[in-house]
């Protein structure tokens, strides 16, 4: 491949909103994977999955208590035995009998309702059989109470069905439980794990290969030599695939050196996504949109939007380029506007972007009135309910601590240029939303 010294042109400057349409038209689920249900948190589903059984599969008590025949009404019963979680039954309720019962037992034979221990008394009448029952799997419970093999005394009478799940109450068999497009968080996986459903078909998550580029970067653990500083676009950026679902599959540096940069050509060719920081200005030194410009072709190369004006975007043999420009708030919030939302569509996501609330500005903002600014900020929900933004003060694009502690980008446009305390804008919100404003 063939690289340039020279830097490229500008391109078109286009709209931010035409930029991410550009790249989710660009963009599509990857192949399903067939894994195993406990490695598929946060994944999402790409076929159906269905219970094989009902659930409950068996007719069990709610409570602790005492499985009864609901007609034989209040009054004292013979107790024929304990029903107990995990137990095999074999108890038959018959009239004027009952079986002491633990959450989750399978309701006896003959029982239709299980009366709560609370409403009843132990018998005083010690009656002269009671036969053995299921006692066993499951421990800790208070056998003496109620008296197995004795009575007891049922103050409140229950109806047919009171404190049984029923068979299939949740769901029945052949029952679809998640749909294609479920995403799976703990209660999914709960489900499958429920179901028995031990493997799951979803979308494979993006291979990222990220790479930060420039001379002056040295690693974290080194001390500043004159004119460097330490590359910390590189460790945002494989977080940020990693929250957005992706899988960093390599994380280096390139020099300002056309050699350097010619590994982007292994890299389009072994990920499905490769995301760069710096190398896209203007300088004679900038040479990843060059790079990128020869190898493949630049969807878009500048977009009107601050920070980020730089931002390309490219196709290079089919794999998605990101090139976001190097410091470190533009490539963080360029990678919040354009990288995310890709890589969430790669994964499947049909919800690929930020949820946007309007939000009520604590103080005036000035912003730049010819491109649209998105201004790093807290939001919380203050006491009547509203959601209200404070920046986190100067908001130079070098100023990483900009992007510290933020949970929105606040969207600020208009020739005006400013932004008053009151004006309801939109805001990104990128992470959780607390109170207390
Ligand atoms: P560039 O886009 O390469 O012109 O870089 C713009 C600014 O961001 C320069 O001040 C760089 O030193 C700084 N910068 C570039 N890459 C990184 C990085 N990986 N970590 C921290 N700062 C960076
Ligand atoms: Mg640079």
């Amino acid at each position: 491949m063939t690289t340039l010294n020279a830097p490229h042109p500008p391109t078109a400057e286009i709209p931010v909103d035409d930029a991410l349409a550009l790249i989710l038209a660009a963009v599509a689920p990857l192949p399903a994977e067939h894994i195993p249900f406990s490695q598929a948190a946060g994944r999402v589903l790409a076929a159906p999955v269905v219970a094989r059984e009902a659930m409950p599969p068996f007719a069990a008590s709610s409570r602790d208590g005492y499985a009864v025949i609901a007609a034989d009404g209040e009054g004292t019963r013979r107790v024929i035995g304990e029903a107990v979680a995990g137990g095999v039954g074999g108890l038959v309720v018959t009239a004027g009998t009952a079986a002491r019962i633990t959450t989750g037992a399978p309701l006896p034979a003959g029982a239709d309702a299980v009366v709560m221990v609370e409403d009843t008394t132990p018998g005083s009448v010690a009656l002269e059989h009671g036969s053995g029952g299921d006692i066993g799997a499951a421990g800790g419970t208070d056998r003496d109470r109620g008296g197995t093999g004795g009575a007891i005394t049922v103050r409140r009478a229950v109806v047919a069905g009171e404190n049984v799940r029923p068979v299939g109450q949740d769901y029945g068999a052949g029952e679809v439980l998640l749909a294609p497009g479920a995403v799976l968080g703990p209660a999914e996986i709960g489900l499958l794990a429920s179901a028995g459903a031990v493997e799951v078909d979803v979308y494979r998550r993006p291979r990222v290969i990220v790479y930060s580029t420039g001379d002056e970067l040295v690693e974290p653990d080194a001390p500043l030599g004159p004119g460097q500083i330490r590359d910390s676009n590189r460790f945002a950026m494989a977080e940020a695939v990693k929250e957005a679902g992706g899988e960093v599959v390599f994380a280096g540096h390139l020099g300002d050196d056309a050699d350097d940069v010619d590994a982007l050509a292994a890299a389009v060719t072994s990920a499905d996504v490769v995301v760069t920081s710096g190398g896209v200005s203007m300088g004679h030194l900038d040479l990843v949109k060059p790079w990128l410009a020869t190898n493949g072709t630049l969807v878009f190369g500048r977009v009107r939007t601050k920070p980020g004006k730089p931002v390309t975007f490219a196709l290079v043999g089919g794999t998605p380029c990101f090139a976001l420009p190097g410091f470190p708030v533009s490539t963080l919030v360029c990678f919040e506007l354009f990288v995310r939302p890709a890589l969430r569509a790669m994964g499947g996501h049909a919800d690929v972007r930020r949820p946007v609330w309007p939000v009520a500005l604590a103080h005036d903002i000035a912003h730049a009135g010819d491109r649209v600014e998105f201004a790093r900020a807290v939001v919380a929900v203050g006491a009547d309910g509203r959601p209200v933004a404070r920046t986190t003060g100067f908001q130079g694009s070098g100023r990483l601590l900009s992007m510290a502690g933020a949970n929105a980008l606040l969207r600020l446009e208009g020739a005006a240029g400013l932004a008053r305390a009151g004006d309801v804008v939109p805001a990104l919100i990128i992470a959780a939303v607390g109170g207390g404003a």
